[in-house]
C-alpha cells in the first residue's frame, strides 16, 4: 500500500484548512474514512469526485482487480492542485475496507459476493462508530439481500450494515456528478448515506428498506426497457407508412405515446441532435448494460411471482441486435436500426 505524496504548497493549504475545520468543529467528525472497490466507467468517476469533494483531513482508499484503473485514478488525483481528501491505494478489497465507509461498484451479482466474501473474511476490527458498506451495483435484490445478510452475521450487534443504493444517469453523470442514486436503506441510516452520495451525485431518493432500492431501478429499467422498444417500432412504422421521422416524433412528444426514449433519446437518427442515434448511436446506454438490467428484473420478477408478458420478447430483441456487429456496443436505441434494416 503506498501513501500518496501530496505537492508542499498542496500540504500547508490543506493543513490550514485541518486546523480551520477543527476550530470551528462542535461535535466528533464522523464518517472520515472511505474505501472505494470498483474503478470502472462508473466507479472512476465516482471515486474521482467523491475524493475532490472530501476535505483534506479525510481519507480514500481505492482497489480494483484491475491494477491499471487504480493507478490511472491515483495519477489523476494526484495531479490535482488543491483540495479533496488523501488517498490510498489498496492492494485488496479486505485491505480497502480497514475504515468505516465502503462503497463498491461492481459489474454483476457474483463479483459483488465475491467482493464482500473477501472484505468479511479478513475479520473486520471492531470501529468506533458502525461500519457502513454501500453497494452501487445494479445486481438482483434477492443477491444484495444475501450480502447484506452475511455482512449481518459477520458483523453482529449492529456493527455493520450493507445498504444497496444502485444508480441513474450513466458516465456522463457520474463524471459530472449528478447522478440520482436510488436507496435501499432503514430510516436510521439515511442521513448518515445521504451526504457521502451527494458527493458524487444530485439526488438521493430513498425507496425503502435495504434491497428496495434495486427493486425501485430493475422496475423503471424494465419500463425503460419496452418503451424504447416500443419507440423504435412506432418510429419505423411511421417512416414505413411516409411520415417525416421529426413530425411523428413531434406528434407523439405532446401526445399520449410521449416517453424518454421519445422525447429524449429518440431511436432515428436526425430526430434529435443530441441523442445517441444521431451520432451512429455511439455513448449513452450500452445494449449489454440494457440485456443485463432486463435479465435481472426477470429474475427478481419471478422470485415475486409477477407476470411480465412483454420481458422475454424483449430479451430476444436486445440478443438478435447485439449479436449484429452493426448493433453491438452501441447505445440501447439501435434496436430502431436493427428493427427498420437499415
Ligand atoms: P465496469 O465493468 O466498467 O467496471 C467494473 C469494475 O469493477 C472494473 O474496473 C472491474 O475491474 C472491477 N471489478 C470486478 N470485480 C471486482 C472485484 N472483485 N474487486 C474489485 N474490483 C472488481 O462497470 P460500470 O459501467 O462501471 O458499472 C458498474 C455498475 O454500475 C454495474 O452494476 C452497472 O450495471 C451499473 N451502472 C452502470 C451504468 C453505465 O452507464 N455504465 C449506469 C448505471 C448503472
Amino acid at each position: 500500500m503506498s501513501v500518496q505524496k501530496m505537492k508542499p504548497n498542496t500540504r500547508i493549504w490543506r493543513q490550514l484548512l485541518v486546523q480551520q475545520r477543527r476550530a470551528f468543529s462542535t461535535s466528533p467528525r464522523r464518517l472520515d474514512n472511505y474505501a472505494f472497490i470498483g474503478l470502472g466507467q462508473m466507479g472512476y468517476q465516482m471515486a474521482r469526485n467523491l475524493q475532490a469533494k472530501l476535505a483534506p483531513s479525510d481519507n480514500v482508499r481505492l482497489f480494483d482487480i484491475n491494477k491499471g484503473a487504480t493507478e490511472k485514478l491515483a495519477a489523476e488525483m494526484k495531479s490535482q492542485q488543491v483540495g479533496g481528501a488523501a488517498f490510498q491505494v489498496s492492494e485488496s478489497a479486505a485491505d480497502a475496507s480497514k475504515d468505516d465507509t465502503v462503497i463498491t461498484c461492481l459489474p454483476e451479482p457474483q463479483h459483488v459476493k465475491s467482493a464482500y466474501e473477501s472484505i468479511l473474511e479478513a475479520k473486520l476490527a471492531a470501529r468506533p462508530q458502525p461500519r457502513l458498506f454501500i453497494d452501487c451495483s445494479t445486481i438482483d435484490p434477492s443477491s444484495s439481500r444475501e450480502v447484506a445478510a452475511a455482512v449481518a452475521s459477520a458483523l453482529p450487534d449492529g456493527q455493520g450494515s450493507f445498504v444497496d443504493a444502485p444508480m441513474s444517469g450513466g458516465v456522463v453523470g457520474a463524471t459530472a456528478g449528478t447522478l440520482t442514486f436510488m436507496l435501499g436503506a432503514p430510516e436510521s441510516l439515511v442521513a448518515r448515506i445521504e451526504p457521502t452520495l451527494l458527493r458524487m451525485g444530485k439526488r438521493v431518493l430513498h425507496c425503502g428498506p435495504q434491497g428496495a432500492g434495486l427493486s425501485a431501478k430493475l422496475a423503471n429499467n424494465y419500463l425503460l426497457a419496452i418503451e424504447n422498444i416500443a419507440t423504435a417500432e412506432a418510429m419505423n412504422l411511421g417512416v414505413r407508412w411516409g411520415l417525416d421521422p421529426k413530425v411523428l416524433a413531434n406528434v407523439i412528444n405532446v401526445s399520449t405515446g410521449k416517453c424518454w426514449p421519445s422525447e429524449v433519446n429518440n431511436p432515428v437518427p436526425g430526430v434529435v441532435e443530441t441523442a445517441p442515434a444521431s451520432r451512429d448511436y455511439a455513448g449513452g446506454f450500452g445494449i449489454a448494460l440494457m440485456r443485463k438490467d432486463l435479465k435481472l428484473a426477470m429474475l427478481a420478477a419471478k422470485e415475486a411471482d409477477a407476470t411480465l408478458a412483454l420481458a422475454d420478447k424483449a430479451s430476444e430483441v436486445y440478443k438478435e441486435a447485439e449479436a449484429e456487429e452493426r448493433c453491438k456496443g452501441r447505445d440501447f436505441s439501435v434496436v430502431y436500426r436493427w428493427l427498420s434494416g437499415k
